[in-house]
């Protein structure tokens, strides 16, 4: 699948299309198209994390 598209948040050539937005494959990028997203997926994984820190 050729991508035309640039990642939203740094410009470079867009590698996925996450939250509906493109991205590159950088995970400050996909966490950025994330957290600007909202959506519940980041709120769970957050929560997830959060869980394992306090082990
Ligand atoms: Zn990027």
């Amino acid at each position: 699948m050729k991508m035309d598209e640039k990642c939203q948040i740094c410009g470079k050539p867009a590698k996925r299309f996450l939250f509906a937005t493109f991205v590159c494959d950088d995970e400050e990028c996909i966490e950025k198209a994330r957290a600007e997203r909202g959506g519940p997926g980041g709120h769970k994984k957050r929560e997830i994390s959060e869980i394992l820190r306090n082990r």
